[in-house]
């Protein structure tokens, strides 16, 4: 049984303030529940105020993004270690505006992967094809080589806490989300792939999000399909009620 993760990625919106107050409304409409986890990713400014908020809750802290080194000559960047320092527990790696409006390539996704259980982090590792490569009809190959390439030589204990995250390009943002049989092909399709690198067991214990325009009147559809284990929230995230409800989504 795979518990779902409902993660919210606040993107570079909200400062320290408005953060703690939208923290505040998550968790104020969040009842803990035992079937599932749920996630904040704010900007790195905001984490401190958000771990304030968020302590003593059931709701997980997170980051966006972070370096592959541990400490060094980085202008700008920010550690895994200096996450963890602030009681984040998960980070996102690869999300697809790093991929495409900064250039980060396999390779480097693939340091900063190791990089993130190193410091004790979880990675949540977001794949997904551009609307081009779907519309040649690449987008099983595409995912398949961000996989493969990005999670290369995991040990056994880093895939039991590994996330993977499904976010077809074209859906983020856009509003156009993936029907609930598009998403669980590719759903499928990366369960494969991850059961071809590992084994079949390890496969199934790895939860997969889908992340593209999950709003709350598309996600207990989403959520309903097999593979589908939780789901990454950009813009709706930013509401406290849109993303409560998000959350809360009906299980059936
Ligand atoms: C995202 O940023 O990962 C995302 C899926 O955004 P949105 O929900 O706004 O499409």
């Amino acid at each position: 049984m795979r518990t779902p993760l409902m993660a919210g990625n606040w993107k570079m919106h909200k400062t320290s303030a408005e953060a703690r107050e939208l923290a505040q409304a998550v968790r104020e409409r969040i009842a803990p529940a035992s079937d599932r986890e749920v996630l904040l990713c704010p900007p790195f400014t905001a984490i401190p105020a958000v771990a304030e908020v968020l302590s003593g809750s059931p709701i997980r802290l997170g980051a966006q993004n972070m370096h592959w080194e541990p400490k060094g000559a980085f202008t700008g960047e920010v550690s895994g270690e200096m996450l963890r320092d602030l009681g984040c527990e998960y980070v996102i790696v690869g999300h697809s505006e790093r991929r495409h409006i900064f250039g980060e390539q396999d390779e480097i996704l693939h340091r900063k992967v190791k990089a993130a259980f190193r410091a004790g982090l979880r990675p949540i590792f977001c794949v997904g094809e551009m609307l081009e490569e779907r519309d040649a009809g690449k987008e099983r190959e595409v995912v398949e080589r961000q996989l493969r390439n990005g999670l290369a030589g995991l040990t056994e204990q880093e895939t039991k806490v590994l996330v993977v995250a499904y976010e077809p390009v074209w859906a983020i943002g856009t509003g156009r989300t993936a029907t609930p049989d598009v998403a669980q092909t590719m759903h499928e399709h990366v369960r494969t792939v991850l059961a071809d690198i590992w084994s079949g067991p390890i496969a199934d214990g790895i939860r997969i999000q889908y992340g593209g325009s999950v709003k709350p009147d598309n996600v207990a559809s989403l959520m309903a399909e097999p593979d589908i284990d939780g789901a990454l929230v950009g813009g709706a995230s930013l509401d406290a009620e849109s993303f409560g409800r998000i959350v809360m989504f009906p299980s059936s």
